[in-house]
């Protein structure tokens, strides 16, 4: 049977009585609709002006093309790049599906649905999950200002889709051997300020250290800062090492807030987190930090859109 043309396609539907349900979906249908070059566009774009990613050398020439992208040899190191060179997007295919993926991103569909709908293998879905999930994660704030709320969350440690796993399964799968926090459990540490800007850290297993507080918090503190955290003594100890104000919430001893010293939006954070991540049904701890960034991204909803996305995912680095 031969195809519709276009023009018999917008005929046909130019004769349809839409009711106001069928309508929205026609719109939210073209709104979704990316022409394969646009992707190209984009990558191209962002990466304008950029210098040679092999020695930063601002001089180049064009020299064609490959993959649909433009090739660049430098005049500095001679060697030959494109826009996506150097950047976690490098060599990755078929960027005709990439709006479309970037799209199942932001709308946090599993492995499964992803590739039924942008139209490409399960393994392909997964591979390009972990690296559009780290690229655009990148985009973090880089000082958190005012009053902030620090606490941890912990998951039991997992090697899902490991070969090989280092320690005896567990015969019933979510249940640690030992009771409390230990070895067996990945943390991950938030803090977020009264602006909303939020950083996550993966700082490892067990429980939290002043040593891994000062690594991860102390450089993205502004000096004048209120630490608000938890009765944890690290805490304590991290503050005092940093010269930094901390107060304390003591839920335990039933002071759960007072006025504006409490830590509600970091563990609201905390629990939007845990109930997103259970459509994945576990994920391993090896990217935890993938997972949590992109719910951060999500939760910051600054990345809206699937260029935003590829923008922040095709920055080199
Ligand atoms: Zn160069």
């Amino acid at each position: 049977m031969r195809s519709l043309t276009f023009d018999e396609v917008f005929a046909i539907l130019s004769a349809v009585r839409w009711s106001a349900a069928e309508l929205a979906r026609l719109r939210a249908w073209l709104a979704g609709a990316v022409h394969p070059d646009e992707c190209i566009a984009l990558i191209e774009q962002a990466a304008r002006g950029r210098p040679c990613p092999h020695c930063r050398c601002p001089r180049s020439q064009r020299c064609g093309q490959a993959s649909g992208l433009q090739r660049f040899r430098c005049l500095g190191c001679r060697r030959s790049y494109n826009a996506l060179t150097g950047t976690p997007l490098a060599r990755l295919r078929k960027k005709e599906r990439w709006l479309d993926y970037l799209q199942c991103v932001l709308e946090s569909r599993t492995v499964r649905e992803a590739a039924s709908i942008a139209g490409v293998h399960r393994t392909t879905s997964f591979r390009w999950r972990h690296r559009f999930v780290p690229g655009a994660v990148r985009d973090r704030p880089s000082l958190l200002t005012a009053i902030v709320e620090a606490d941890e969350t912990y998951r039991l440690e997992s090697q899902k889709g490991s070969r090989s796993l280092t320690r005896p399964p567990r015969l019933r799968g979510g249940v640690a051997t030992r009771r409390g926090i230990n070895r067996e459990h990945d943390c991950l540490l938030v803090a977020r300020d009264r602006g909303g800007r939020t950083l996550d850290f993966h700082t490892g297993r067990g429980p939290v250290t002043a040593t891994q507080l000062f690594a991860c918090l102390q450089p993205v503190l502004a000096a004048d800062v209120l630490l608000v955290s938890d009765a944890a003594a690290v805490y304590r100890r991290f503050a005092a090492r940093a010269g930094i104000s901390h107060e304390v919430v003591n839920a335990t001893a039933g002071g759960r807030a007072r006025g504006a010293i409490h830590i509600q939006n970091v563990n609201g954070w905390h629990s939007r987190f845990k109930t997103w991540l259970v459509r994945f049904r576990g994920v391993a701890s090896h990217y935890l930090s993938n997972y949590s960034g992109w719910q951060r991204l999500l939760d910051a909803r600054q990345l809206t859109t699937p260029a935003k996305c590829l923008c922040a995912a095709a920055r080199p680095g």
